[in-house]
């Protein structure tokens, strides 16, 4: 089996920003020191390229994103300081999508252990994204294994915008995204299926919600391929969640998504999407189980 990591492609941040960049080392390290993964287990991608990049991306977008030719406005939006190291983290974290979803098609499942950047739109990102990796892998699987239908289920508590609106009028990649209403984005997208939860939302409530929606989604689209955001910010410790879902909902809903996928014989790639939690191992933790989740479903399937 392989996780894919992208890591060791930091990006230079100012000490007091709010993205938790150490997230990723640790959750690698969690998962190595539970010993249920070996060190060749974890791999690092290829990069996204040009041609990858741009079946989801304005060619324009991606030539001004590589070339640190974004205005100041632009920059703001994605969040982060234009760098070198942005572009290849950026390029490296949806590549690692993409090589997911492509070892997911012939074992079952894969993880990237990043990812989610869903609020990347064709031309233009946001909110910590550059590229849409949902997308972008998506557009490569439909390329390279002919995939007709594949379904993007969106967990984060924030909604997948730009998911939605690269795939808005596309009836090849279903978009379900269940999240806080009161949540950023502020000007929702439409998606193929939006469940939008008030404020404080707890375990129950979600979890029902949760499953009718799933079934409405797999219904619908019939897919052949899944990408499943699994953020961790839903949790009721996080900065920027709103909803008040503990480490064992967050569990319960791994389990419900990644076991309904599993018991269809749909392929999963798992990506992590947000995690901002008050103490940031809260969010690995929620991460790491996710992952743990998974390899406990497909090892039972
Ligand atoms: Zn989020």
């Amino acid at each position: 089996m392989s996780l894919y990591y992208a890591d060791i492609f930091v990006l230079p941040l100012p000490s007091h920003h709010r993205f938790p960049m150490g997230k990723y080392v640790r959750l690698r390290e969690r998962l190595l020191a539970s010993g249920e993964f070996r060190e060749g287990d974890f791999r690092i991608p290829d990069a996204a390229s040009d041609a990858e990049i741009t079946r989801a991306h304005c060619p324009t977008y991606l030539e001004r994103v590589a070339a640190g030719r974004l205005d100041a406005a632009e920059v703001r939006a994605i969040g982060f300081p234009w760098s070198e190291r942005m572009v290849e983290r950026s390029r490296r974290s949806s590549g690692a999508t993409l090589a997911a979803a492509r070892e997911a098609l012939s074992r079952g499942w894969s993880a990237n252990l990043a990812g989610g950047t869903h609020h990347a739109h064709r031309a233009r990102g946001e909110g910590f994204c550059v590229f849409n990796d949902a997308a972008i892998a998506s557009r490569a699987l439909q390329q390279e294994a002919g995939l007709q239908r594949i379904a993007v289920i969106d967990c984060d508590v924030h909604q997948g915008n730009g998911t939605a609106s690269i795939f808005a009028g596309d009836d090849s990649v279903f978009t379900f995204s269940i999240h806080g209403a009161r949540n950023f984005p502020f000007a929702k997208e439409t998606s193929d299926l939006d469940v939008e939860l008030p404020d404080g939302t707890r375990d129950d409530e979600y979890l029902w919600h949760l499953e009718r929606a799933l079934d409405e989604t797999l219904e619908r689209s019939r897919p052949q391929l899944a990408i499943y955001l699994a953020g961790a910010d839903p949790y009721e410790g996080d900065r920027l969640g709103r909803l008040k879902l503990t480490r064992q909902g967050l569990a319960r809903r791994d389990e419900m998504v990644l076991g309904t996928l599993a018991a269809r014989g749909i392929p999963a790639a798992i990506t992590m999407a947000g995690g901002y939690a008050h103490d940031i191992e809260d969010s690995v933790d929620i991460h790491a189980n996710t992952i743990r989740t998974a390899r406990r479903i497909w090892d039972h399937a």
